[in-house]
């Protein structure tokens, strides 16, 4: 069955897949969803049986249903190879209670690898399905891992460009020059005085800038997104959480149709809502554990309904997690008003103009898959040492977040359902943060000195990506104010 995609603040237009992956974010500032969420037409049991890529070509088929078969392969045998270092590409693995689903295999070291190594095919491919004769421009803001991992998706690709901006104190000095390095004649890397959501922000009204989108095409660029907020990023997504499940079967660790609980650490809500999709279509999901750091406007949105942005913004040792308008959380609004675009319309006017809104009841009670939860920067140290301690297994600040809130929900509900722990970055990216929380000794020591200390510690050799910007030559210095963001732009494209 066809899918079609419309804005979540005006449904009255639909247009196709391919199509929604080039504008990325709705004209009307609004995100496209799909009109309906399909089932699955596969058997659980016949997971056991898939590879990654048989299992991504299964399960966006369902969603992307205006890519043919071959074209559909092509992206995802292009995207799934040998830029992973394990051929598993999301292995499982089990330590102290839990499944760590660690999806820090590709280029650079974040899960944003999962859905960026396949997003430049899927836009380059659904350029040449529509004729599309200009140049596609990606803008991009970053909480830190978003950006590195488009960069490394773009650089090069013919047709594209990409400019990336990020807070220029607000991420680990490991993403900093991962981005400050990259190389690429079609890519641009800005700091900004400013949190990540200046930085959304500031790209957010470039896109519904009508004036300088028709002045973009009269020179023969438009804009596109590689933020979560394009389906092109939310659909690979969803991807991993059904291979899980397959992998949890294969091993004898689930019987067919049994649930697991799904643990995620969320900032702008992408990778859980691909959870919750994922749900919808048909895996077996009891909970989604939706954990936030100090930066906890989540947790408090999922006790009282209402969401909130009017407080202080907390930089903590997780930063792709510092974010307080999570993008993604309107699409969940919106299904949960019953694909109510005006009502949807509403909540995000006042969003805007008043940085809170209330949900209903009616919208409350349909929050019951979700529990939220939070870890302070205490908890986060304290859970990476403890399953250190117990097992020798590392993770990383953002995963430690979602393994603390997940022992309180277990001590709290007694819920023993196997749990799959979504494991969004290498501990390599985050490393003095991990390092002292295991040792204190490693406080004021510089992350690129600590690198052959964790290697000793966790006994996992270091990735290539860290290996590579060691001694790479800066090639980025530009900073800028949130006021300048647009100027930059064009500067960059000579307009
Ligand atoms: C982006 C990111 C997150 C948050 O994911 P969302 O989809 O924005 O909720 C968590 N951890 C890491 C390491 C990330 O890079």
């Amino acid at each position: 069955m066809e899918v079609l995609y419309s804005s979540t603040r005006d449904k009255s237009k639909k247009i196709k897949a391919s199509e929604a992956i080039l504008k990325g974010l709705a004209d009307d500032g609004g995100l496209f969803v799909p009109d309906n969420v399909p089932q699955f037409d596969f058997s659980l049991s016949s997971l056991k049986d898939m590879d990654y890529k048989a299992t991504a070509y299964n399960v966006m088929k369902l969603l992307l249903t205006d890519f043919t078969e071959e074209e559909l392969k092509y992206c995802i045998n292009g995207a799934y190879d040998s830029k992973f270092d394990t051929e598993e590409i999301a292995p499982l693995v089990y330590a102290d209670g839990a499944y760590y689903l660690e999806l820090f295999h590709g280029k650079t070291i974040a899960f944003k690898d999962m859905a960026l190594s396949i997003l430049p095919f899927l836009m380059t491919t659904s350029a040449k399905k529509n004729n599309v004769k200009e140049k596609i421009i990606i803008l991009t803001a970053t909480s830190g891992d978003t950006g590195k991992a488009a960069l490394a998706g773009f650089a090069d690709v013919p047709g594209t460009g990409i400019v990336v901006f990020y807070p220029k104190n607000g991420v680990s000095a490991i993403q900093e020059k991962q981005m400050v390095t990259q190389k690429g004649d079609n890519v641009k890397v800005i700091g900004i005085t400013g949190n990540f959501d200046d930085a959304q922000t500031g790209v957010k009204n470039m896109f519904n800038d009508e004036e300088l989108k028709a002045e973009l095409k009269s020179k023969g660029y438009v804009f596109s997104s590689a933020n979560s907020i394009n389906i092109g990023r939310l659909v690979p997504q969803i991807v991993y959480y059904v291979y899980a499940y397959g992998n949890l079967l294969k091993n004898g660790k689930i019987s067919d149709g049994d649930k697991i609980n799904v643990v995620v650490p969320t900032g702008n809500f992408g990778n859980i809502l691909a959870a919750y999709y994922a749900k919808t279509m048909g895996l077996p999901i009891n909970k989604l554990i939706c954990a936030s750091n100090e930066n906890k406007v989540l947790f408090d949105f999922f006790e009282t309904g209402k969401y909130d942005r009017n407080r202080e913004f907390i930089l903590t040792s997780s930063p792709s997690m510092d974010i307080l308008i999570s993008s993604n959380l309107e699409r969940l609004i919106y299904t949960i008003a019953g694909c109510d675009d005006k009502k949807n319309a509403g909540f995000m006017e006042s969003l805007k103009t008043t940085g809170v809104y209330d949900i209903t009841d009616d919208m409350k009670a349909k929050l019951v898959d979700f529990v939220g939860g939070y870890a302070s920067e205490a908890q986060c140290a304290a859970k990476i040492k403890d399953l250190f301690d117990k097992t020798g297994y590392v993770i990383d600040t953002h995963t430690s977040v979602a393994a603390s809130v997940y022992d309180d929900y277990k001590a709290k509900t007694g819920d023993n359902t196997p749990a799959v722990i979504a494991s969004t970055a290498s501990p390599y990216k985050f490393m003095h943060s991990v390092m002292t929380a295991i040792d204190k000794k490693y406080d004021g020591v510089n992350d690129f000195e600590l690198i052959d200390e964790l290697a000793k510690v966790s006994g996992v050799d270091v990735p290539g990506a860290v290996e590579d910007i060691r001694t790479a030559p800066i090639l980025h210095t530009d900073v800028c104010d949130k006021e300048e963001m647009k100027s930059r732009v064009k500067a960059f494209l000579g307009i």
